[in-house]
């Protein structure tokens, strides 16, 4: 990891994990799960990294269905959860501890204490980095896990819509406000490459997210454009990185590992 350590003080750190990185996304919807499901990847397959990848999006829990997760985690002796391992990444979802329906009117405290859980409550054993899938937003609950986590960095996930990219300048500001360093902006469902005639069309409109990146003076990482397997490969639980590790898109996404 290239970043320096936020020295924030009340944390949640534990012991064995070398850095955090946060994906972040101003708004739900715009790839933020995908893209914290292949860059874990990535970073286990193609820098290999021991990594681990925490699914905190309370809101909608995906990592379970990305990452094919089955059943529930095992207690180890010490009562930890032994997170499930699947494409040589370890993880823990929010969705093995609460009920979804209960937890989309959870504010910053509760969604701590579910936290406190999934990170001291859980075996990692010794990782390199850490990814978090945030829940979508900028509101008290992830600035309360921006702080709490003692982030290495975090990541914004943003289209190139203006709305989005609105968003996504929030969430900038979110990590700066509790001195997490920002890696970059990666936008997602940057144009769609029609089968076809091979012609690519700028759906969300074009080149926003590097020129917001530009704007703020951060790294822009990269166009990941629509495509019909990033969204067949969620659903049936294999990351377009495993499925096709010599495309233009796992490029993109080992590219980001790298630079992370
Ligand atoms: P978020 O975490 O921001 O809510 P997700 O990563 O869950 O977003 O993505 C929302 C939906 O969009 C999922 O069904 C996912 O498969 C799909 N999706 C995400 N990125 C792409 C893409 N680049 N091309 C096609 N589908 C995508």
């Amino acid at each position: 990891m290239q970043n320096a350590r936020n020295p924030n003080t009340q944390s949640l750190k534990i012991e064995g994990i070398k850095d955090i990185i946060a994906v972040a996304s101003g708004k739900g919807g715009v790839g933020k799960s995908t893209t914290a499901v292949n860059l874990a990847v990535s970073l286990a397959k193609r820098c290999q990294l021991k990594v681990g990848l925490l699914d905190a999006d309370i809101y909608g829990p995906s990592i379970p269905l990305m990452m094919r997760l089955q059943g529930k985690p095992e207690l180890s002796n010490d009562r930890k959860m032994i997170p499930i391992e699947s494409y040589g990444v370890k993880c823990i979802s929010i969705g093995s501890l609460v009920d979804e329906r209960e937890a989309i009117v959870w504010r910053g405290p509760m969604v701590m204490k579910a936290l406190e859980q999934l990170t001291r409550g859980v075996d990692w054993g010794i990782l390199d980095v850490l990814v978090v899938d945030m829940p979508p937003g900028t509101g008290d609950a992830q600035i309360s896990i921006s702080q709490r986590l003692q982030l290495s960095g975090g990541l914004i996930v943003s289209t190139p819509q203006d709305v989005a990219l609105l968003d996504a300048r929030r969430g900038v500001k979110m990590f700066s406000k509790v001195n997490v360093p920002i890696l970059g902006i990666l936008e997602n469902m940057s144009y769609f490459k029609c089968p076809k005639c091979n012609e690519s069309s700028y759906i969300f409109g074009q080149g926003g997210a590097r020129k917001t990146a530009e704007e703020m003076g951060l790294k822009f990482l990269g166009e990941i454009p629509l495509e019909v397997e990033i969204r067949s490969g969620s659903d049936e639980g294999v990351p377009i990185v495993m499925s096709k590790p010599d495309s233009v898109i796992s490029q993109v996404y080992g590219d980001v590992a790298e630079r992370v």
